[in-house]
């Protein structure tokens, strides 16, 4: 949980408009799914049936398909990155009960919005009592993950630097002048 900000998603314009023609067949019903993949990027996106009673008004993911879903994407090393479903005639904001159903807190709630001649996409963070419009880029790879180091790598770092820093010891102590001779004066 906690309150950090949620990273910005991506996805291929490829995706964006498999995404929009699901939603599109639809239509008058509202669609919806998740979208996973690794990191930021979209990978998949996979469309799950609506069962809620309404289904021109309102969406709920099939349970089964959703949990089946999961166990796939997480064999593939994937992880769930967003839910979408589509407004079939409304700007693609969230509804009212868009954010009282919300179960997962953490994770972007991506809508498809029909009201315009021009299909749009926009994605949220939908947190009680928080709706904020998050970053979706699409046409677009998300930039590599920065770097982490393993723990090999860090004691290698440490080495070189270690080993680095004696040789400078050692290079200071031989460029010093010889120490002076001390000559006693004879009695
Ligand atoms: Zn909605």
């Amino acid at each position: 949980m906690g309150h950090s900000r949620m990273s910005p998603l991506w996805m291929t314009y490829e995706q964006a408009v498999a995404l929009i023609a699901a939603a599109n067949q639809e239509r008058p019903q509202e669609a919806c799914g998740i979208l996973v993949g690794k990191n930021e990027q979209v990978e998949e996106v996979i469309s799950i049936r609506n069962i809620a009673a309404d289904p021109a008004h309102f969406y709920r993911l099939d349970d089964q398909a959703f949990t089946q879903a999961l166990f796939q994407t997480q064999n593939k090393g994937q992880t769930l990155l967003a839910f979408y479903h589509s407004h079939p005639t409304s700007d693609p904001i969230p509804s009212q009960e868009d954010i009282r159903q919300i179960t997962y807190p953490d994770i972007p709630y991506v809508i498809v919005g029909f009201r315009k001649p021009e299909p749009e996409l926009a994605a949220w963070q939908i947190r009680p009592g928080e709706v904020k419009r998050m970053p979706l880029h699409i046409g677009f790879h998300a930039p590599p993950p920065p770097p982490s180091f393993s723990q090999a790598q860090k004691t290698a770092v440490l080495l070189t630097a270690l080993i680095a820093f004696v040789f400078l010891i050692v290079l200071s102590l031989s460029l010093l002048p010889p120490a002076p001779v001390i000559v006693t004066p004879l009695p």
